[in-house]
């Protein structure tokens, strides 16, 4: 039999459901390679006491004959996610020591589907970065390489996956931080439709762009838990309001027209021209094409397409993003939340201490641009532009979706980089965001899937990109490939 963390939630959900092993035993599995790979950095709070409770829990319904598909399923979320029963810091030193006193949407509906978390995983700081090294805890290193970075935002979520601690995480996605680690360490992960998950008590980096998503082994993974997790929420204004979905039947859902041999027979595949410049790395290329024949074997055919805004999409997303968490970030203040400057002179003063010193530099930096693009004189000149090309850039996804059902090309034009390398020059690593900006801006729904390696043995992730409320053919697509293809079940060495 293989081992317990071998095993991703659909296989461990049957395992737990037909009695060959409990919920108790898997959670013991987990939090021994847990503790022992804490040289990983993906943790930044560990709740073995609360797991075993709920592992218990799980058992005894799970004996009662309850047979949910993710009931005794050991999570973990990121530390972006606020949580009543463990401390939540979004990596920042400014919310050390804050305990919330509810739960997040997100978490307490994976927690109702009979889920329960390991602990809270390491991630930059509110979110902004793409290598997990702005978090104020330190970095998350990748088990492929751990001289490495993980990717980022939800850099802990990526390495719990990847070097199997857990089957599955949390994550969210700004302008990539589900898509890009999940691409950096070979594993699949899913960002929905902006509004298809709540985003309450997910503390809140920028948020027209902010969505919550699954990051898992696979595409089926995925599947089982965006069905728990989305659905609408009267407490977040921009929750969409529609019935619970089934993402899992979704993705099993056979297409009109297919065959056994060709489960894609129809499906048209847009390349964007402008996701395949120059610039790209030979490996990257060269592995999402792999993945691309791939897709042709199984019946999709291959269209280009153009998405002529691209390039534009970094300066509008580091525009509107800083200038939605400039306005965010001010409730840290010292008077409601987490750290307060011990020595001040007056009200004023003690703002300025506490913001200097709980603050990092990365979160500095985009609170300074938010604020500058939204002051009185540059408002027209930066942020309303920004809004108007975000909007021409929805629009390019809109012709080019005329011409094709589902678009493809790189998450990111590297594998990952070397620790410290983005560290020196915040422009670099703003640029590398390139593919996965676009589809932010937009609102539309992205995944990262595992097609292979490029230099160094690091993993390459293909990016599929759907139309609104596409994310039923976006698993399915993955799913397909995942059928037929094993990168998707490669770990690293010794893990
Ligand atoms: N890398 C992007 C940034 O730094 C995206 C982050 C995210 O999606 N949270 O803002």
């Amino acid at each position: 039999m293989k081992s317990l963390h071998e095993m991703g939630v659909a296989e461990l959900g049957q395992g737990l459901r037909a009695k060959a092993f409990s919920a108790t035993e898997l959670t013991q599995h987990l939090l021994a390679r847990v503790t022992g790979s804490s040289q990983l950095g993906a943790f930044l709070h560990v709740d073995a006491d609360g797991a075993l409770a709920h592992a218990a829990e799980a058992d005894r319904r799970l004996a009662a004959g309850e047979a949910s598909p993710l009931l005794g399923i050991p999570l973990a979320h990121k530390d972006i996610y606020v949580t009543a029963d463990m401390p939540t810091t979004a990596g920042s030193k400014i919310l050390a020591g804050y305990r919330s006193p509810f739960d997040a949407t997100v978490v307490a509906r994976l927690n109702a589907a009979g889920t329960f978390s390991l602990g809270k995983l390491n991630c930059d700081e509110f979110a902004m970065g793409s290598a997990n090294e702005n978090s104020a805890f330190g970095p998350a290193h990748n088990p492929w390489d751990r001289s490495r970075v993980p990717g980022g935002s939800s850099g802990g979520s990526a390495v719990a996956v990847a070097a199997r601690l857990v089957p599955a995480t949390t994550g969210t996605d700004t302008g990539g931080s589900i898509r890009q680690p999940a691409s950096f360490t070979g594993i699949t992960g899913i960002k929905p439709t902006y509004g298809v998950c709540s985003r309450y008590g997910m503390i809140a980096f920028a948020s027209s762009l902010d969505q919550a998503g699954p990051m898992a082994r696979s595409a089926e993974d995925c599947a089982l838990l965006l069905s728990a997790m989305s659905g609408f929420d009267e407490r977040d204004a921009t929750s969409i309001n529609q019935p619970p979905q089934d993402f899992h039947a979704q993705m099993l859902a056979p297409r009109e027209g297919a065959t056994p041999a060709q489960p894609l027979k129809g499906l048209r595949i847009g390349l964007p021209r402008e996701f395949f410049p120059a610039a790209l790395s030979a490996d990257v290329n060269s592995a999402v094409r792999q993945g691309l024949a791939e897709l042709e074997k199984l019946g999709a055919t291959l269209v280009e397409v153009s998405l002529p805004r691209t390039e534009l999409a970094i300066p509008v997303y580091y525009i509107i993003a800083p200038a939605e968490a400039s306005s965010n970030l001010s409730r840290f203040d010292g008077v409601k939340f987490g750290h307060r400057a011990a020595n001040y002179t007056d009200l004023l003063d003690m703002y300025k201490k506490t913001r200097a010193e709980g603050f990092g530099p990365e979160v500095k930096r985009r609170i300074m641009i938010g604020t500058y693009v939204l002051s009185h004189g540059y408002y027209d000149a930066y942020y309303l532009q920004a809004q108007k090309l975000r909007r021409m850039i929805a629009d390019d996804f809109q012709q080019a979706f005329q011409h094709c059902d589902v678009i493809a090309g790189p998450v990111a034009p590297s594998v990952a980089w070397k620790a410290g390398e983005g560290a020196e020059d915040p422009v670099k690593a703003y640029l590398a965001d390139i593919f996965t900006l676009p589809g932010s801006l937009a609102g539309l729904p992205g995944m990262s899937v595992p097609v292979g390696f490029g230099e160094a043995g690091m993993p390459v992730g293909l990016q599929l990109i759907g139309n609104y409320f596409k994310e039923g053919q976006l698993l399915h697509t993955a799913h397909a490939l995942q059928q037929a293809t094993d990168w998707h079940t490669r770990a690293p060495n010794g893990i």
